[in-house]
């Protein structure tokens, strides 16, 4: 009757370990500060310089990523 504890435990081990990892803050492309924080699916927000960005859904975007996509925005723009 061991075996039902057993795989409970490893289930449990492994949704700890992904929840802290988009729990935690990153560090911010913009301003370089550990304040880069999961919001939403894909949507990343610094608490200290307020920057809000879309990105991969368990890690903020590269900054290489964010200026593409503010390229991407102002060729659309106007
Ligand atoms: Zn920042």
């Amino acid at each position: 009757m061991g075996t039902g504890s057993r795989y409970g435990r490893k289930i449990r081990n492994e949704t700890q370990r992904l929840s802290t990892q988009y729990k935690n803050f990153h560090k911010c492309p913009y301003c370089n500060a550990v304040g880069m924080k999961r919001v939403f699916q894909g949507v990343w927000r610094c608490k200290y310089c307020g920057v809000e960005t879309s990105g991969a859904s368990y890690a903020p975007p590269t900054i290489r990523r964010l200026r593409k996509l503010q390229q991407q925005a102002g060729d659309t723009h106007d």
